[in-house]
């Protein structure tokens, strides 16, 4: 981020803009939202800024800028449309102290000015930092359209409430109480009766949060997929949002932990492969905890979280502390990873069945495994597997594997910076250690990236013929 978002005081404090053309009609129509006072400085000002003058709206000075002009203004338009007098003013505001804007200027400005919602006292700012305006007037226009014209006198009314809504208890008590107000109740009133009936409206509905029930916690056990926030169902996307409290592994993107409800509690359980972890009994703890504490607990595991993911704990410790709990699949490492090859993990009459295996405990593989993922067409997606692809080559070479099947390393599966690595069994250790993979991977045994196993299939058949 080269800027960093705020929202500014300006009531009762000075803005001023230089200039009385188009750049500060569209700029001063902005700021005339603001409980500001605005001063322009123009020797020639366009007819609506004098209209606007003549109103009360703005002190007009039909004059160019002057030293002082600025004096405790707390932000400061330059908006001539001419490069050298917009540097000569700003120049002068500067030294007033004002921090300073120049119309179309990105790098000689202190802050730009965002796209702006207006739902006063709900305001959104949208800020692409200069790259792409038509992206900022795009989202505007969306949330435009999705936040109702209502919003605005409904949170009003609601701020006036909120001394009242203490008697609510803290956290989340209080924010279904809102949460209600905001997206159900409050519109309901305004449609049924207009504005007037709100306050009733919120009356009766405090009433009734102050007389329900406390609410039981719960636990949902979520898929965050491979990486790609895009990849996460709808459900995961709905139980972040309602979230209370979210523990996540550490193979869980920042992207995606962004989506979160703001409020939510985020703990990383740190749980990564081998690395270094949170203990699963200290993690059940935590899960079981915070849901007999009334929360909504979302437990965010990377990928699906049936697959690798130590689930059946987590449920049992569930179950035995009587916490109501429900599984959210997600998309899993081995599905992003043959999408990212373009490859389908089963095909008509090259392989009928896939396994999905841990190297974690590769060791413990029966060697009558070995021995049928050996045979030719065998696919295996292997999870956890870099720190055993040399074992893991040497027990398929040793059941009569042939060296020269496809293997495909996919870091990162999903993320910007994926990574496929293809190589052959005979091949596949060395590749993986000169390749220093650092992110997640799997490894796809069997399959090899589209166009080169489409070349590879050609040759065998050839070689058959
Ligand atoms: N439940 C997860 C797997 C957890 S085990 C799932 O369904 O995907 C952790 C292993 O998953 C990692 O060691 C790696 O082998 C694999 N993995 C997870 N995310 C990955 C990604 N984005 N790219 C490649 N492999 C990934």
């Amino acid at each position: 981020m080269k800027h960093f978002p705020v929202f500014i005081a300006v009531e009762g404090r000075r803005i001023v803009v230089s200039g009385g053309g188009d750049a500060a009609v569209a700029k001063l129509r902005l700021l005339l939202k603001t409980e500001a006072h605005l001063s322009v400085f123009a020797d020639d000002a366009l007819p609506l800024i004098r209209q606007w003058a003549d109103e009360g709206k703005l002190v007009l000075h039909p004059r160019a800028m002057e030293p002082g002009d600025a004096m405790c203004a707390v932000l400061f338009y330059a908006a001539n449309e001419d490069a050298i007098e917009d540097a000569r003013v700003a120049a002068l505001a500067h030294r007033d102290g004002a921090r300073v804007n120049i119309v179309d200027n990105l790098a000689d400005s202190q802050f730009i000015t965002p796209a702006i919602v207006d739902r006063d006292p709900v305001t959104v700012a949208i800020g692409t930092e200069g790259a792409a305006p038509v992206l900022a007037r795009a989202i505007k226009r969306d949330l435009e359209e999705r936040l109702p014209a209502t919003l605005g006198p409904l949170a009003r009314i609601g701020k006036a409430f909120r001394n009242v809504v203490e008697a609510l208890h803290m956290g989340r008590a209080r924010r279904d109480f809102w949460s209600e107000y905001y997206f159900k109740t409050g519109p309901q009133a305004i449609d049924e009766n207009g504005i007037e009936a709100v306050p009733e409206a919120l009356d009766a509905l405090l009433h009734t949060h102050l007389t329900a029930p406390e609410k039981e916690g719960s636990v949902d056990l979520v898929g965050a997929g491979p990486g790609d926030p895009d990849l996460l169902t709808l459900k995961a996307r709905k139980a972040l949002d309602a979230a209370d409290v979210v523990i996540h592994d550490r193979l869980v993107t920042p992207e995606i932990l962004e989506l979160a409800r703001r409020e939510a509690l985020v703990i990383d359980a740190g749980k990564e492969g081998f690395g270094k972890a949170m203990a699963q009994d200290d993690i059940n703890v935590l899960i079981v905890e915070h849901a007999k504490a009334g929360a909504h607990v979302v437990r965010l595991k990377a990928g699906d979280p049936t697959v690798f993911g130590r689930l059946d704990e987590e449920i049992e410790a569930c179950d035995a502390a009587d916490v109501t709990w429900r599984i959210i699949p997600g998309i899993t490492a081995a599905s992003a990873a043959v999408a990212g090859i373009g490859q389908s993990l089963t095909k008509r009459q090259r392989n009928a069945s896939v396994r999905l295996l841990t190297g974690h405990d590769m060791k413990g593989f029966a060697d009558h495994d070995w021995r049928t993922l050996a045979a030719q067409g065998e696919v295996a997606a292997i999870y956890m597997g870099k720190r055993s692809a040399r074992f893991i080559q040497g027990r398929l070479m040793m059941h009569g594997a042939d060296p020269a099947n496809p293997v495909t390393f996919i870091e990162n599966a999903s993320r910007p910076d994926q990574r496929i690595i293809a190589t052959t069994l005979a091949e596949m250790a060395d590749a993986l250690s000169d390749a220093r993979l650092t992110g997640p991977a799997l490894t796809l045994y069997g399959l090899a990236p589209r166009a080169a196993m489409i070349a590879l299939e050609d040759l065998q058949e050839k070689e058959f013929a």
